[in-house]
């Protein structure tokens, strides 16, 4: 009897997997054609200073308006362009779109905000990616200063010392780069010190619990000392409540993003934000 409900288990096991790579096969043919149908959008999520709330800097995400599914999320199609290699070609369609997107920004206003875009390991490790930038800078004119980038601890995987020159000749033209997801996978608290970044954002996994997990809370606590002896500015994610806020405050957070203060949106809808443009 075990041995048949183990082989219905394997069999129903296989059919999961062939579900799943058919699923996927699918997908796959589908982002190729989202590209050229021009079907992603980018929207833009507010980060805060933590004591006033007002607006310092903008992420931009990526959406997929996939014709019958409606938007896609990113969760679900960044890491199979990842693993593709379709995330180059879209990866610099997001980097054209937010420079131009920032672009408009600073000419509205009467000075911008930053926006940071995020960035693939495979991209930023890419060959020509210091080049695409410069171009992209030139064509749309937006002053280095407004754009920021975000990378993950994984462009360290293919040796450390590639990774820390181009944060280095980034910093060189303007751009700040700042470490995400901080705390989770194998973060290391030596990346802190030997990445030329100037910020960290903690991970939303550490936020979530600060009020009612004391271990967390030491944690995210260690890291803002830490971060700041090194002159880091450090973001904490996924702020949903005011009390949250308030912790993150008491302990010295610098800005802070989440959908207490604003969702991710179209940037149209960010320029009727009452807070947009920025304060000086
Ligand atoms: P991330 O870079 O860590 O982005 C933050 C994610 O947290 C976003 O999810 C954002 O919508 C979500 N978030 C913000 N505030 C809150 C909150 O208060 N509560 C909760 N529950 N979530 C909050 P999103 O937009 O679904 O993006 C997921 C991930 O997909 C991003 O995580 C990033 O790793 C990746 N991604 C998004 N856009 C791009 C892109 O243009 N290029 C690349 N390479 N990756 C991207
Ligand atoms: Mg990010
Ligand atoms: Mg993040
Ligand atoms: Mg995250």
């Amino acid at each position: 009897e075990a041995k048949q409900q183990g082989r219905n288990t394997w069999h129903w096991y296989q059919g999961d997997v062939q579900r799943v790579t058919r699923e996927s096969v699918l997908l796959r043919q589908e982002l190729h054609a989202a590209l050229s149908h021009d079907q992603f959008e980018l929207f833009y999520q507010p980060i805060v200073e933590a004591v006033s709330g007002r607006i310092r800097g903008l992420e931009a995400l990526i959406r997929w308006r996939h014709p019958e599914k409606g938007l896609v999320s990113p969760i679900t199609f960044i890491p199979l362009a990842e693993q593709t290699g379709q995330i180059i070609p879209i990866g610099r369609w997001v980097l054209r779109r937010a420079c131009q997107d920032a672009a408009a920004l600073y000419a509205a206003g009467e000075r911008g905000v930053p926006v940071a875009v995020n960035i693939s390991s495979l991209q930023f490790r890419r060959d020509g990616f210091l080049e695409d930038v410069q171009q992209v800078l030139a064509d749309t004119g937006l002053p280095p200063a407004l754009l920021e980038f975000e990378i993950t601890e994984s462009v360290l995987l293919d040796g450390a010392d590639q990774a820390i020159e181009l944060i280095n000749q980034l910093k060189n033209i303007g751009i700040q780069v700042a470490l995400d997801d901080f705390g989770t996978g194998f973060s290391s608290l030596s990346y802190l010190r030997d990445l030329p970044i100037h910020k960290v954002k903690l991970d939303r996994a550490f936020i979530k619990d600060i009020l009612t997990n004391r271990c967390n809370a030491a944690i995210v606590q260690g890291i803002i000392t830490m971060a700041h002896h090194m002159e880091l500015v450090v973001i904490a994610e996924g702020i949903e409540e005011r009390e949250q806020q308030e912790d993150l405050v008491r302990r010295e957070c610098d800005l802070l993003q989440g959908f207490l203060f604003a969702k991710p949106m179209p940037l149209k809808d960010l320029l009727s934000l009452p807070d947009f443009l920025p304060h000086p």
